[in-house]
Order: C-alpha cells, then sequence, then structure tokens
C-alpha cells in the first residue's frame, strides 16, 4: 500500500510539461466557472486515485501508464525535434513518427479526464468508469483499426504557433465536425474515424499534429507545416476549449482568456430519440462541436422543432426571426437549407427526425471504424 501514488494525472506528465514555463508553471482554468489562475504541473490535470479499482490491484494502472509514458514522452520530443529542424518541403518523415504512435495517442484520449467523465454519465459508480476504460484501452484490436482507418482516409498537417498560444483541454486530443452529418444517438459527428471529422493531437504550445478528413479551413494545408497567424491559433483554440469537460491549460494566461470566452458547449446533452418502441430520452455521451457556424446553427434547428417554424414565410430579404438583425439570406438560410437536406435524406428511411447514423455513407471504412460503439449499442439493448 506504501507505494500508491496518490495524485494521478489523466493528461500525462510529459505532455503537459511541453505547456509549461521554464518553472513548469502553467495557467489553468476551470471551463464552467471562468476560473483561471497559475499552478504547477504536478497540481494539475490530476485528481486522487484517478486510476484505482478494487479489481486491479493498487498503482497497477497507474504503473503501466507510467510504462506507457517511458516511451511516449521521449518520442513526442523526438517529433518536436523534428519539426522545428524542419527545412521546407514533404513532412513525410515527422508523419511516419506521428503514425507510428497514433495508437499511444488514442490511449491517453480514452484514459483522459474528459472520457472518464463521459463514461460517468448515467452510472452510479466510479469504478465503473475504470472498466470501461480499461476495455476500451485494452482492446488493441480496436484502437489498432482505428489507427489504421486514420492514417490511410485521413489527411496530414502541422499547425504551429509562434507564440506558443496553443491550449489544451482535459480531453488530451480535440476533435470538431467539419460538415454536419445528423443528430445521432451514441455516436457524435465529430466520432473520430468518421468522414468530415479534424483531430488536433497536442505536441507542445507551439505544436499541433492535425488529422482530417474534409472541408478544412482554408489556413490549413496537407503535408506541410502551417504557421497560424494569432485569429487562426485564436479559432483552433475556440475548437479545444469545447472539447474541454472541466479543465484547460495554456503556457499563455490571455490566450486561455480568449479561448474561454468562447467555452459554449454543455455536456453531456439530452436527446429525445426515435425507436421501434416509440420516442424516449436519452443522452449523447460526445457534447457536438462543430467548426462552422453554419453547421452548429442546422443542428440547432435540427434539435429544437420548435425552432423549424419560425422560418415559415420568410422571405430571402426579410430580417431573420433568429434575432440577429441580419437579413435571412445572410444569416439562416444556409443553415435552414442544410438541415432541410439532412431530414429529408433521413426521412425516408428513418421517422423524422432523429435518426442512426448511417453507418455506410458517413463512416470512411466502416468495419475498421466505429464496431465498437455499434457494439455498446446492441449490448445496451
Ligand atoms: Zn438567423
Amino acid at each position: 500500500m506504501s507505494n500508491i501514488t496518490i495524485n494521478q494525472h489523466y493528461i500525462p506528465q510529459c505532455i503537459l510539461a511541453n505547456f509549461c514555463n521554464s518553472k513548469a508553471q502553467i495557467y489553468e482554468c476551470l471551463v464552467n466557472r471562468e476560473k483561471i489562475y497559475q499552478t504547477h504541473m504536478k497540481n494539475s490535470m490530476m485528481y486522487r486515485y484517478t486510476y484505482e479499482h478494487s479489481f486491479f490491484e493498487v498503482n497497477k494502472i497507474e504503473k503501466w501508464f507510467s510504462r506507457i509514458e517511458d516511451y511516449a514522452g521521449p518520442a513526442i520530443k523526438r517529433i518536436i525535434g523534428l519539426i522545428e529542424n524542419h527545412d521546407r518541403g514533404d513532412i513525410g518523415s515527422i508523419q511516419d513518427l506521428l503514425n507510428r504512435y497514433l495508437t499511444t495517442f488514442l490511449v491517453f484520449y480514452y484514459r483522459s479526464g474528459a472520457l472518464l467523465l463521459e463514461y460517468s454519465f448515467g452510472r452510479n459508480s466510479r469504478e465503473d468508469c475504470i472498466l470501461i476504460m480499461t476495455n476500451k484501452i485494452m482492446n488493441s484490436k480496436y484502437l489498432r483499426a482505428l489507427s489504421k482507418t486514420i492514417i490511410r482516409y485521413y489527411n496530414f498537417a502541422i499547425i504551429k504557433s509562434s507564440s506558443g498560444n496553443f491550449i489544451l483541454s482535459d480531453q488530451y486530443l480535440s476533435t470538431t465536425a467539419l460538415s454536419i452529418k445528423n443528430r445521432f444517438f451514441y455516436i457524435s459527428n465529430r466520432h473520430m474515424g468518421l468522414k468530415n471529422t479534424m483531430i488536433l493531437i497536442p505536441l507542445s504550445k507551439n505544436y499541433y499534429a492535425v488529422y482530417y478528413h474534409g472541408d478544412v479551413p482554408s489556413y490549413i494545408f496537407p503535408n506541410t507545416i502551417n504557421v497560424l497567424n494569432d485569429s487562426q491559433v485564436s479559432d483552433i483554440n475556440r475548437v479545444i476549449i469545447n472539447n474541454a469537460y472541466n479543465k484547460a491549460i495554456s503556457y499563455n494566461r490571455d490566450a486561455l482568456e480568449d479561448a474561454l470566452t468562447h467555452f459554449e458547449y454543455e455536456s453531456p446533452s439530452e436527446i429525445l430519440a426515435g425507436s421501434d418502441g416509440g420516442p424516449h430520452f436519452g443522452a449523447t455521451l460526445k457534447k457536438e462541436m462543430f467548426f462552422y457556424n453554419r453547421d452548429q446553427k442546422a443542428w440547432e434547428i435540427i434539435t429544437f422543432a420548435n425552432n423549424w417554424k419560425m422560418y415559415d414565410d420568410v422571405g430571402r430579404n426579410d430580417q431573420c426571426p433568429c434575432g440577429s438583425e441580419k437579413k435571412f439570406k445572410k444569416c439562416c438560410l444556409d443553415a435552414l437549407e442544410i438541415a432541410g437536406r439532412i431530414i429529408a435524406r433521413f426521412a425516408a428511411v428513418q421517422a423524422f427526425p432523429f435518426a442512426m447514423v448511417n453507418m455506410a455513407r458517413d463512416a470512411v471504412s466502416i468495419n475498421a471504424t466505429i464496431e465498437l460503439p455499434v457494439e455498446e449499442f446492441y449490448n445496451s439493448q
């Protein structure tokens, strides 16, 4: 019992270190309370006995993770070194190294504080979360298949903030939907392995690796190191902070303050789901996060049937009924059309407007990627 680690980090210290100043200090914020304070890396992104479970020997999981960190920490340093010494042109060797550790980075994601929170939703015991986590992480077949799908079907890029302004969320990596697909039950628009998804993997306050499929913002080009200006970094930080469930950290207090003004997505969100037994309430485990405003709006229109009605009989040049004081054609019209197309597509096969994900169309490689969520869905019936 004596050798138990009391404070167990749900984001590894080898990653936190890359966001610290020279005294191992970082700014941390509680996203729901808009509080920002400076703290030591040792006290950040952890809580007491995070990974303890009565089924496992004391400290067992924590030790297991620290063995992973022993090789992942130096690997991330090596990747950063390659980026910093890169001259110009192709970044194939950097991508190769990232690809090699992708499964490890997915493990960091599934063990993160945000995911532990997702697992806890609708469950009474905190210990249950640990079993869900170990099931995910020990299912190496799934993790390898997911990595393979990402490597094969997603584009790759590095993004750089010269002033070290990238923040880090308690979810470790961040994802966002690059296009709205629908409102789903048990899966989200930003699920890894689906089409139109962007995955941001933190390397340091200066660098994120990006894997993406779909319509990425115009300042990100594939196979290169993209140097972002401050407003583009702020755009990316908006995605990262909305991936946070409790906390986000940064080297730079201003970057965190700026990101915090964009924090808006509550989670988990309750939804009404249709099924053979009639409509019932459920919850998505993952909060939705859209890169583009237009998709966020379309999602809200699909979600709240009442919203739909207010657009009846509105002319293109009329004031938009959403209250923005813009013209309809410059405001909600696009989103309304997107929502309309989605509903029409699904209405033929599913009860309006709530539908399961269409696996064949929305997954880039259905067998390789999302069998686990599907399995979870059927196991929960
Ligand atoms: Zn509007």
